[in-house]
């Protein structure tokens, strides 16, 4: 277990979207600044740690990440251990006792959304599909997370200039009509992490 640092808060927040929109390395950047060429497809959860400080305050942001369609395949119940908090292990093992995919997807879901002030929701710059569930990421936001969760839409990869499908504009303009706060990053170029993640936090501290 991570050993606890002095802190005067402690957030949780999450990050949803599309498999391969670039999560994981989003994480790894702002964590621990490393980025990684190989798809992982992340199975159950991880979290990560940073502390970052705001005026004289330490926030201590913790990141959950997960996959996104994989968590409606069968959670790997041993890497599940080392990582998770208790109420999720007794609602896996519900889970595994009820065996039913509905079920299964829900106890997952609600346990990620629990207690998180903040998300981000990142599709990828090249794959418009990801874009488009944008809205079903948000759908599924509304019915399960804090009604005042801080939003911040990313648009990854903005690295791949020429395999760009999805404009700057489009993810401005989807931003504010669901009132979020928007940036493109790339996890790969180290480009504006910080910034989405820090936007994210300073937002969650002005609430709290
Ligand atoms: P996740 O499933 O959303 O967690 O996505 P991953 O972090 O595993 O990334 C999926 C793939 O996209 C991997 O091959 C990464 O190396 C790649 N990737 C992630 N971020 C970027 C980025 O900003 N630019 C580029 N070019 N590739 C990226």
């Amino acid at each position: 277990h991570m050993a606890d640092e002095e802190c005067d808060y402690l957030f949780k927040t999450v990050l949803i979207g599309d498999s391969a929109v670039g999560k994981s390395n989003l994480l790894s950047r702002f964590a621990k600044d490393e980025f990684h060429l190989d798809t992982k497809p992340t199975i159950g959860v991880e979290f990560a740690y940073r502390n970052t400080k705001l005026g004289d305050k330490i926030i201590k942001a913790q990141i959950w990440d997960t996959a996104g369609q994989e968590r409606y395949v069968q959670i790997n119940f041993s890497s599940f251990l080392s990582f998770l908090h208790l109420h999720i292990l007794l609602e896996t093992t519900i889970n595994n006792i009820f065996e039913t995919d509905s079920y299964r997807f829900r106890a997952i879901t609600n346990s990620y959304y629990r207690g998180a002030l903040g998300a981000m929701l990142v599709y990828d710059i090249t794959r418009n599909e990801t874009f488009e569930n944008v809205r079903k990421w948000l759908q599924e936001l509304r019915e399960f997370g804090d009604p005042d969760m801080v939003i911040v839409l990313v648009g990854n990869k903005s690295d791949l200039v020429d395999l760009r499908e999805v404009e700057v504009e489009d993810g401005q303009k989807l931003a504010e009509v669901e009132k979020l706060c928007f940036l493109e990053t790339s996890a790969k170029e180290n480009l504006n992490v910080e910034d989405a993640f820090l936007q994210m936090i300073t937002k969650i501290y002005k609430i709290a």
